[in-house]
């Protein structure tokens, strides 16, 4: 998803480093715990958020917890943060910046729970260390995650999905939860049922959303 760029969306931005953090430099470790009023909550980060409807429900639900919206586009970023001041969110910071670089923006076994939603598909085969869930990105995510942590995926791309399954199997993941029609399965199986804007936009059209929640071993 590309988004028009929006001058308002870039000068919000840049109006808020307290709230936003741009490329940071993968050399110089983040002060994540003064960011964040409460920095002994346990934390969780979304990789891709797009407009963020997903972290900004779920940071709004679960004030006993830290949130990271991680997003390249300055545009995503700015809608992500206008809603953020708009709900007094303290406990959401945004990283305006590549996924790529994620091992070096969290020190090792910080992180409690990592969501990918309807990451790019990048269906080309030329292309695919660019998918998220790409061995590169699993390595990074098993680094960063608690030994108690996990990951949660869901996407409406089946070919996405296959490709991912195999992925997590081929590096030793262990699958705690996998789902081919999300949306029939039963409440109590759900850890949450906030929709993406794409999971929303597919679901009414009818497409399956696929989902899978991996643990790692420590490395
Ligand atoms: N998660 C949202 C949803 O479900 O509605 C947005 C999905 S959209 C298809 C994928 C989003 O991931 C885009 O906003 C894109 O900019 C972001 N993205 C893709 N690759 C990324 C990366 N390497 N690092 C950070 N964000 C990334």
């Amino acid at each position: 998803m590309r988004l028009r760029n929006k001058p308002w969306a870039v000068k919000l931005v840049s109006d808020h480093p307290e709230a936003v953090l741009q490329d940071p430099d993968p050399q110089q470790p983040i002060a994540w715990n003064s960011r964040f009023s409460h920095p002994e909550q346990p934390l969780e980060l979304e990789i891709g958020s797009g407009k963020g409807h997903f972290i900004t429900t779920l940071a709004a639900q679960h004030p006993e917890r830290n949130y990271v919206a991680i997003e390249l586009q300055t545009t995503a970023a700015g809608i992500i943060l206008r809603t953020k001041l708009e709900q007094n969110l303290t406990n959401l910071q945004i990283l305006r910046g590549d996924a790529a670089q994620l091992a070096h923006f969290f020190p090792a076994a910080s992180a409690a729970v990592i969501y990918l939603n309807f990451s790019d598909p990048w269906p080309k085969a030329r292309h695919e260390k660019r998918r998220l869930t790409y061995a590169s990105f699993l390595a990074a995510y098993q680094q960063i995650l608690l030994p108690t942590g996990h990951l949660e995926f869901k996407t409406d791309n089946s070919g996405l999905f296959a490709y991912s399954l195999q992925s997590f199997n081929q590096y030793g993941a262990n699958f705690d939860f996998v789902s081919v029609d999300l949306h029939h399965e039963p409440v109590e199986r759900l850890t949450t049922n906030i929709e993406t804007e794409y999971e929303h936009k597919f679901a009414a059209k009818g497409h399956p959303i696929y989902a899978l929640h991996a643990s790692f071993e420590p490395k």
